[in-house]
């Protein structure tokens, strides 16, 4: 697991007549905790009002029973947060209520829009502000206060408008909305609720907990309705107009969990196919093979099954520590991979060890990871990469690195071999991650190993830069539900 690779967010939305969408609800956002760890939030409808409570923390760390009787209703959206664009801040924690021309709507995103600093600005000369800093809440009064008799042609606006990566789930009074980008760069799936509802989630994942079955993933570009009218599909974009797809390589390669399906795969295979691909590309003698817990088991396992060397559990990850990255600093995430993984002496002493990792990003926990394996007694180190090198940041919602952090950026191979203290390295070739995929090359955004980003993006992005925005002042906004400090309770009345 990439400690300097931050998923942004997941989302979740259910519309369950009859049943508690509240509860349904927080069992999805936590099948889909490891996109977020930050801040989790809820919002349900009755029909009559719409409520909200979102606060920082884990899923189970922000919500009890009290907290869920309070959220009364049968459809329902639900956010996990980690910052791409925004501080982790309890004013940015999600969904976002509002109360629009349209009526009240809440708000749930996963992704990152490039020009939303460019938005804010022509919203706020309309007289809109902002209490919180994110593009989330860019988007979220874009479509608030989109034209349009319909809320699929105000998802058209938006479409239209906002650039980047968004996959959301949207809750009004009487409907549930799944809505992706017309690049199709995050995720986003639907299932059937034993016949008596929809669930709309990041990954396949969180129906499975839920007992749903998997229907399909809403396709880039399209608006689909779940209402008393059963699932309706739109896409207010003609064909002409959307740009070509680009769903992101990285979530089959590391960020999606591996009993998640993707482009109609079990992402555990892909990733066993990527550790097989790398053992053709990349072949060396040793005695076993292991894996950097959890993410580099499966590409470890595949690795093992080709070159017939054997697999064995030569690290033991520490489960109880997410909350290292309470405060997702450098400093942090360098003390944090330290504290993460503790090797088995027994299994690696004496051995030629290949151990398989998903990426190398800054190059900052890879080398304490040799180091471990040697003080364990390892013969050799000979580090395995189931992706291309990193070299170019990304703009679409994954919290990376500006390009002079990425160590592939400056390094030649074997100068990052030299750093991290390995034996040997090998990366997997993109052909060879994309073949993995099952997925064609040109439906993929792989932006951070090639430097071809899909669509326009700023030379730089920084993270906090609605911080610093006059637009964005918290605590000044009357049109956004959010109180600045502290959890956020919230009641709109239709
Ligand atoms: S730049 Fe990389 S991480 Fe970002 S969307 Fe593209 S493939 Fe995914």
């Amino acid at each position: 697991m990439n400690p300097n690779l931050r998923e942004k967010c997941g989302v979740f939305g259910v519309y369950a007549p009859g049943d508690d969408a509240a509860r349904l609800t927080f069992f999805g956002l936590q099948a889909l905790q490891h996109r977020g760890q930050e801040s989790a939030g809820i919002a349900t409808s009755d029909g009559d009002e719409l409520y909200l409570y979102a606060d920082m923390g884990l899923v189970a760390q922000v919500f009890d029973e009290s907290t869920l009787d309070e959220l009364p209703g049968d459809s329902a959206i639900g956010h996990t947060r980690y910052s791409t664009t925004g501080a982790s801040v309890d004013c940015n924690a999600s969904p976002f209520l509002l109360q629009g021309p349209h009526g009240p709507m809440a708000f749930a995103h996963n992704g990152n829009i490039v020009n939303s600093e460019a938005l804010s600005a022509s919203l706020a000369a309309r007289g809109i502000d902002f209490e919180a800093t994110t593009d989330s809440e860019v988007i979220a009064q874009l479509l608030a206060h989109a034209p349009g008799e319909s809320w699929e042609q105000r998802f058209g606006e938006l479409m239209r408008r906002a650039s980047g990566a968004y996959s959301l789930t949207v809750l009004t009074p009487d409907a549930v909305f799944g809505v992706r980008d017309p690049m199709g760069v995050r995720p986003l799936c639907i299932g059937k609720l034993n016949g008596h509802g929809w669930v709309f989630a990041s990954e396949s994942c969180a129906l499975d907990l839920l007992d749903a079955e998997f229907v399909r993933e809403v396709e880039p570009g399209e608006v689909v309705r779940a209402d008393a009218d059963g699932l309706t599909s739109t896409f207010p974009l003609g064909a002409a107009q959307r740009p070509k797809r680009a769903s992101c390589i990285l979530e089959y390669i590391y960020f999606a969990r591996p009993d998640s399906r993707l482009g109609g795969q079990l992402l555990y295979e892909a990733r066993a196919n990527m550790g097989r691909q790398l053992a053709r590309e990349h072949p060396v003698e040793a005695d076993i093979v292991i894996g950097v817990p959890d993410s580099g088991i499966p590409a470890a396992i595949g690795y093992a099954r080709e070159s017939g060397i054997p697999y064995a559990e030569g690290l033991i990850r520490n489960r109880y520590v997410g909350r290292t990255f309470i405060q997702p600093t450098q400093r942090l995430r360098e003390q944090g991979a330290r504290i993460k993984y503790n090797p088995l002496p027994e299994a690696v002493a004496g051995k030629r060890v290949v151990v398989v990792d998903d990426t190398i990003v800054r190059g900052t926990t890879n080398p304490l990871v040799v180091g471990m394996l040697r003080r364990a007694g390892a013969a050799e180190v000979h580090m395995r990469i189931s992706a291309p090198p990193v070299t170019h940041p990304c703009f679409y919602g994954v919290d990376m690195a500006t390009r002079g952090e990425l160590i592939a950026a400056h390094s030649s191979v074997e100068e990052i071999r030299k750093h991290v203290g390995a034996d040997s390295l090998g990366y997997l070739s993109l052909n060879g991650a994309i073949t993995a995929t099952r997925q064609p090359g040109d439906g993929l955004c792989a932006a951070c190993f090639t430097g071809e980003y899909p669509s326009a993006v700023p030379l730089q992005l920084d993270k906090l830069a609605l911080e610093t925005s006059d637009f964005h002042k918290r605590g000044t906004s009357a049109s956004t539900s959010r109180n600045g400090a502290g959890p956020t309770r919230v009641r709109v009345k239709v």
